[in-house]
């Protein structure tokens, strides 16, 4: 065990949690967490193998349900979220698919913001609502509107801030506010801040979401989800979820966003450096309608994003003049970013959401959410800013 570190979190930084929570050493004394890929675990009697099943005692049986690897990085995402418990899952998608299940029931009611990740709203209208969960949807920052779609049903509100793509914000504390003083949890999806720039729990939130698959590997090599929150909601009844229904996460995965971990604040203070110099040039492009980035002073929520968040984030997005033939024509000419969904990594990625992930949405919605077909979002990687730069003017005229 590392110092006994995970018994004291509350003593240690960000940095040193990142580096040291969860890890346990085998009898090896490994320095670097090892990656246990097994799919069960051998009793030393009957008596034993019954204890563990029935739950009577602690310790490892099958990996679907627990795992060394994944239990590190759940404890070590759980101690930078400063939450309870975790419980990580096959991919981000899984861990709002597993929230869902281990709260609701038919007959239950959810409000969510209306910009969020396209496959999320394909998963709450096309899928959840085929099981009688109702489903509204309402403007992020608009507090009064996320008061009126509460029903007396409704049991979660689900929010990304920032939001992807365009970057919108809501109030945490505010919304916190507005679900318990109707008897709903407050949902919040941090992949685009990570715990390295917001603290949703912190901040009144009942359940953090991730989608690992974006910062917290920060390389684009696997992917992965977690939920945090406390012990009841999310140690038992997500995590009774997942052991049930076997959306669980690799140990291999589980060990790379562990080490992804181990640098995350470092990545995302560098990308936000990349990402700010981006938005500033990217302002001053004659062929640039508009900028959407919270650092930016023209962000209609700049101000409430320098209060709960320690910085602006990664991901930039603009709209091009000539609409869709433009954004296609500026992503073409790119030769060094990568023409890629993912975002998150190193690499910085150029994306045209309303054809790639927010295609399956109505033009209607799209319209709603202001993608409109000149937008394009780019998640800035760590490359030098100038090679970026230089790389979006080829097509930008
Ligand atoms: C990518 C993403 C998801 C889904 O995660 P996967 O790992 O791709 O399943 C959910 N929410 C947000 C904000 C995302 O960017």
């Amino acid at each position: 065990m590392d110092k006994k570190i995970d018994k004291q979190n509350n003593e240690f930084e960000f940095d040193t949690l990142a580096i040291r929570a969860g890890h346990h050493r085998s009898d090896y004394q490994e320095n670097t967490e090892a990656i246990f890929t097994t799919s069960s675990f051998v009793f030393k009697s009957a008596e034993e193998a019954a204890a563990r099943f029935g739950g009577d005692e602690d310790g490892f049986f099958y990996s679907r349900v627990s795992n060394p690897t994944i239990k590190c990085f759940q404890d070590r995402l759980a101690a930078l979220e400063e939450g309870e418990a975790c419980v990580a899952t096959a991919s981000g998608m899984a861990a709002i698919l597993a929230t869902m299940l281990g709260v609701l029931k038919a007959g239950d009611h959810v409000v969510s913001s209306r910009s969020i990740f396209g496959t999320s709203t394909v998963l709450f209208t096309k899928y959840m609502e085929k099981f009688g969960i109702g489903f509204d949807f309402v403007e992020l920052s608009d507090l009064n509107a996320w008061k009126q779609a509460i029903k007396p049903n409704t049991r979660i509100l689900f929010a990304e801030t920032p939001s992807n793509p365009i970057t919108e914000l809501v109030d945490i504390p505010e919304l916190a506010n507005i679900a318990h003083s109707n008897n709903c949890l407050l949902v919040i999806d941090n992949c685009f801040c990570t715990p390295a720039l917001q603290k949703p729990l912190k901040m009144g939130a009942d359940i953090v979401i991730h989608s690992a698959t974006k910062y917290l590997d920060g390389q684009g090599r696997c992917l992965g989800g977690a939920v945090v929150g406390n012990s009841k909601i999310v140690g038992e009844d997500i995590a009774g979820v997942l052991r049930t229904g076997g959306v669980a996460m690799s140990p291999f995965n589980a060990w790379v966003f562990t080490k992804g971990l181990e640098t995350l604040n470092l990545r995302m203070k560098a990308h936000c450096e990349n990402a700010i110099k981006l938005a500033e040039w990217l302002n001053e492009q004659d062929a640039v309608e508009h900028v959407y980035y919270p650092g930016l002073k023209d962000h209609p929520q700049h101000e409430l994003a320098k209060k709960q968040q320690s910085g602006f984030g990664g991901i930039v997005s603009f709209v091009v003049k000539g609409g869709k033939e433009n954004a296609w024509k500026v992503i073409n000419n790119t030769q060094l970013l990568s023409i890629t969904a993912n975002l998150g990594d190193t690499k910085s990625t150029i994306t045209h959401p309303a054809s790639t992930t927010h295609g399956r949405l109505s033009q209607e919605l799209r319209d709603e959410t202001q993608i409109s077909d000149g937008l394009i979002r780019v998640s800035v990687g760590l490359e030098d800013i100038q090679d970026i730069q230089n790389d979006l003017a080829r097509g930008l005229i």
